[in-house]
């Protein structure tokens, strides 16, 4: 009888533990195949408005997971394939060759991806191969949900309202006990660098402050754990005192797909019993459904999420795409101190927590006027993290272009860059250029008088650009 060979195409699902397809082929198969395909066009086309699709941070923490996961089967004697081209085209060769049973892969739902496993669905027909499909990449199994994904509730309070505390969410899967290679010469080849990828010395981060790798995930959430739970009571009254919203900083982590969300949510699990450390790691757990809400949004609504009118199909005309604007605000130059200091975080590092992400967004929509799409498009290069349906969905909530926006979006910059920064630690870091400036300007340099500026040694619009909106309605 004929060996069953499943080849299975890893996503954005770089991981062993807890992978859906990855254990059908395992069950199913009698040797897998492990490939991953660099897209030639997610690193050769670009944005409708003209940014690279993978900007250098995510590029290089994907080589990173890669590498460990190639790591994790080699320990296993199997070899993880990696090619750079036409996924459909180098996938269906491939399966052509070794002539395998099934191809296994975790569904994706975006137009772009959906794309790709058309393409190879219909391609793997013509020689009676089937592409078979898990779907074990959000927090809920969808098999699981209350209601039909064309019926997701439009807002994240009612998503919650039927889903949190009611549907359980599944155990993650264990590492498959019996994996066992495809032997023969399907040609492995090295792991491509970032020049090979299309990026130039100049563009190549020398460290990311997060390093990809299944491994790496599991070492963070583990660390995450020991610094915020494991108190012993009278530490955790000190911690009572410092007590404020606990993030994790796994959304690259999940996005590669090193680590899953139902990983992270046993994790956390562990100590909802506890009435304190129930509150503090609720909002985490939010942040994993919301994750699941957009990516629901996503699914029912299409391409609408993407489009400047939202699924609301809003005539949003006030917004232009004027790049004069747009360029100062991508190159931190709007004199806004608080606005200036996230954009140079995020352009350094690829990364910046949700409050500095809903700044620069309110900023380019309320105070420039900008498009948001434009926005959207350059967090798209930019963040180490990105995940479409978490950018497009949220910038859709900056925008007010979804049902669960806010009609209100007015925010005063200053209230809200003092309240964040009350020191003006976090400004002063990223623009040493005001550092001299005590906790009372900082973050309002043009309000301070010619002799302040003398003594600091500020020369405004020389040393630090003049705001470029009109702050007098924030005052
Ligand atoms: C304009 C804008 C663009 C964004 N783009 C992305 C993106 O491309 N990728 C991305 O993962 N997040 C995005 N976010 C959401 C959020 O800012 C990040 O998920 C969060 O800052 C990641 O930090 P963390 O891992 O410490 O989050 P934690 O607070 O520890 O939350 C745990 C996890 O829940 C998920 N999560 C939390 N908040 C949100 C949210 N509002 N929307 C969706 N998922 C959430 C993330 O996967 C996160 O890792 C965006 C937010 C805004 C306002």
């Amino acid at each position: 009888m004929r060996i069953k060979i499943g080849i299975v195409w890893f996503r954005h699902d770089l991981r062993l533990r807890d992978n859906e397809a990855l254990t059908q082929a395992a069950n199913q198969c009698d040797v897998i195949l492990p490939i991953y395909v660099f897209d030639k066009r997610l690193y050769e086309n670009k944005t409708d408005h003209g940014f690279r699709q993978v900007g250098p941070y995510r590029a290089k923490f994907i080589l990173e997971s890669l590498s460990y996961l190639k790591k994790s089967f080699g320990e296993r004697n199997i070899d993880l394939i990696i090619r750079f081209g036409k996924t459909e085209d180098i996938i269906y060769e491939i399966a052509h060759k070794v002539k395998s049973t099934w191809v296994y892969c975790n569904r994706e739902r975006t137009p772009e991806e959906e794309f790709i496993q058309d393409e190879l669905e219909k391609k793997l027909w013509q020689i009676g191969q089937e592409l078979r499909f898990t779907r074990g990449k959000m927090l809920y199994h969808t098999g699981d949900l209350p209601f039909p994904i064309k019926h997701t509730p439009d807002t994240y309070a009612a998503f919650y309202r039927e889903v949190g505390k009611i549907v359980p969410v599944r155990k993650p899967l264990p590492i498959p006990d019996k994996i066992l290679p495809y032997m023969d010469n399907v040609m492995s080849e090295p792991l491509p660098t970032m020049e090979d990828l299309g990026f130039s010395n100049d563009e190549i981060p020398e460290t990311n402050i997060f390093k990809g790798g299944e491994y790496e995930a599991l070492r963070r959430m583990e660390e995450f754990i020991k610094d915020n739970f494991k108190a012993t009571a009278l530490s955790l009254k000190q911690k009572k005192k410092k007590a404020g919203v606990l993030v994790t900083h796994m959304s690259p982590y999940l996005n590669t797909g090193c680590i899953s969300p139902k990983t992270i949510y046993e994790y956390i699990n562990r100590f909802m019993g506890n009435k304190y450390h129930s509150n503090r790691a609720s909002c985490i757990i939010h942040g994993l459904m919301r994750r699941d809400f957009f990516k629901l949004q996503e699914k029912k609504y299409v391409e609408k999420i993407f489009e400047k009118g939202g699924i609301r199909g809003l005539d949003l005309s006030e917004l232009t795409d004027d790049m004069d604007a747009f360029n100062l605000w991508k190159e931190a130059k709007t004199g806004v101190p608080i606005v200036d200091a996230f954009m140079r975080e995020l352009n350094q590092t690829g990364f910046i927590p949700f409050e500095g992400r809903r700044i620069l967004s309110q900023f380019l929509i309320e105070e420039l006027k900008v498009n948001w799409q434009l926005g959207a498009e350059y967090f798209q290069s930019i963040l180490i993290d990105y995940n479409p349906c978490s950018n497009w969905g949220n910038w859709n909530t900056m925008a007010g272009v979804n049902f669960d926006a806010k009609e209100d979006r007015y925010c005063n910059f200053i209230t809200k860059a003092k309240k964040l920064d009350p020191k003006g630690e976090f400004v002063r870091r990223w623009i040493p250029e005001l550092s001299t400036l005590g906790n009372n300007y900082i973050h309002e340099p043009d309000k301070v008088s010619e002799a302040e500026l003398k003594k600091a040694n500020i020369e405004l619009g020389k040393d630090y650009p003049m705001p470029i909106v009109n702050t007098e309605r924030w005052v």
